[in-house]
């Protein structure tokens, strides 16, 4: 009995200076009107959908940067500024692109996509190469051939899988002097939603190879294989194709960047990297959506919340700065592919190995505000000071909300992942992918005046000072034993 009373009372002293001790970081004393000025900024009609490329994100990429001046984040070493900037491909579709066989015409943006080449008129002869693996091109001759090949890999139906392989294929095309190269699609993914994405102007990053290649490629709708029968039976080889080109111009954009260093001498040669993403998709001329009194993709859960959180962060850790360095990073061009964590993780402007762990922040929306989601939660080796640091504010803590989508590798912390850092994504709140969180996903909807504020404040003070329990951590957060990234992960900082 008096043991326990024991127990309990040394207990509650213990939680009581916790209590204090978190009391007077500066996270705590985050005001939520700041934060939601900063929210009402980031995802005012002003802004324009922060789309990758324009004006509006232009503008906020300035704003955060100004925010990290005022709060002591300075910029990186070896740059005089907080902006990263680089170029990236816009790609249009083509004015002119059709595709004539065996007495059938495919036009471009209905039954043919035209994914890649420059003006071009031509007529040739099919060679068929099956999935146009290169075993599969060594066994034919293709040279002046217009190539014919099934869309994807063998027994996959993967559509990020399907895509790498198609630019393969287009690789060994063009090398081997083809005319054109033309894949028959049938993955699961419906050939709508593929013309919804594709025939509308993207962005990708810039490759020397990519501006110098010709090489004319379509995709075919195939659903019902009809084309892949006739071109097995050796039918209608005949195929004629006119198209005035993909339509390309470069767009330069940035990553915003700062840092703080350490406060402990031994660990501030150590990095944690907080990230999210500031680009969103624009307004209704670039995406599917909005009404005639509203065409504007505001963005405010998507990622604004996301913005807001990493402001915090500069905020408070740079009052009182944690054991370890901290880099801030704001990307562009997510919505456009992950372009801007693509470009940082192939330049950084620290080296990758000295950053041990990313906090990313990128979110769907929320339905439930007495938690964070947390994506790789359980994969990331910082489960207990996410907890830690989310219960100070009263909320709770849940894993991968929909494993089926894959989220974990659909966001910035992927750049990352895929080097060997640990970097799971804080999440608003949300169990599932449900209604609720549709009604704003990506919609002209997605607004500030329908947010909760209060819970902004506490989901920004959770992020905080999880970073900083994180960045205070004796040991390094290491990968789940097994874990796909783990390989890379002792590639780049050593180890058996
Ligand atoms: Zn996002």
């Amino acid at each position: 009995m008096i043991k326990t009373l024991l127990l309990v009372f040394l207990t509650a002293i213990s939680l009581s200076s916790i209590a204090q001790k978190v009391k007077d970081l500066p996270e705590s004393k985050l005001e939520k009107s700041v934060l939601e000025k900063h929210l009402r900024i980031i995802a005012s009609d002003a802004m324009m959908g922060r789309r990758t490329g324009e004006q509006g994100n232009n503008l906020a990429a300035r704003y955060i940067a100004e925010q990290f001046r005022a709060s002591g984040i300075k910029p990186t070493p070896d740059n005089d500024d907080y902006f990263q900037y680089f170029s990236l491909q816009n790609v249009a579709p083509a004015k002119i692109a059709s595709l004539s066989w065996g007495g059938k015409t495919f036009e471009n943006g209905a039954e043919a996509l035209l994914i890649h080449g420059k003006e071009n008129q031509e007529e040739g002869e099919a060679v068929f190469v099956g999935y146009g693996e290169e075993k599969d091109f060594k066994e034919k001759d293709v040279k002046d051939k217009i190539v014919v090949a099934q869309f994807g890999i063998p027994n996959s139906q993967n559509p990020m899988e399907a895509f790498q392989a198609s630019k393969g294929k287009r690789q060994l095309a063009e090398k081997l002097g083809a005319k054109a190269l033309i894949e028959l699609y049938h993955l699961q993914l419906p050939w709508k939603s593929i013309v919804n994405y594709l025939n509308n102007t993207r962005m990708e990053m810039v490759s020397d190879e990519e501006a110098n290649a010709k090489l004319v490629h379509f995709w075919i709708n195939d659903e019902s294989k009809a084309l892949l029968a006739k071109i097995n039976k050796e039918e209608d080889k005949h195929i004629s194709f006119e198209t005035s080109g993909l339509i390309k111009s470069l767009v330069r954009t940035q990553n915003v960047v700062g840092m703080i260093e350490g406060a402990d001498a031994a660990l501030k040669d150590e990095f944690i990297i907080l990230s999210a993403h500031y680009d969103h998709v624009g307004t209704a001329s670039h995406a599917p959506g909005g009404t005639p009194e509203d065409s504007i993709f505001n963005g405010a859960r998507d990622n604004g919340m996301g913005v807001v959180g990493l402001i915090a962060a500069a905020k408070a850790l740079g009052e009182k700065p944690p054991a370890r360095s901290v880099l801030f990073i704001a990307f562009t061009g997510e919505e456009m592919g992950l372009l801007g964590s693509q470009y940082y993780s192939e330049h950084p402007l620290i080296p990758l190995n000295k950053c041990i762990f990313n906090l990313n922040i990128d979110g769907a929306g929320y339905n439930d505000t007495s938690l964070v989601s947390v994506i790789g939660l359980d994969r990331t080796g910082a489960k207990e000071e996410i907890e830690k640091g989310s219960e100070a504010f009263g909320l709770g803590v849940f894993g991968d909300p929909s494993p089926e989508q894959g989220l974990f590798d659909r966001s910035d912390n992927v750049n990352f992942a895929a080097k060997g850092i640990p970097a799971p994504t804080f999440s608003e709140g949300l169990k599932a992918f449900d209604a609720e969180i549709m009604k704003t996903y990506h919609q002209v909807t997605d607004e500030v005046d329908t947010m909760d504020f209060d819970y902004l404040l506490k989901f920004c003070q959770a992020y905080v000072y999880s970073a900083r329990l994180i960045a205070n951590k004796k040991e390094r957060p290491q990968w789940e034993a097994g874990d796909k990234y783990e390989k890379a992960a002792k590639a780049l900082y050593g180890g058996e």
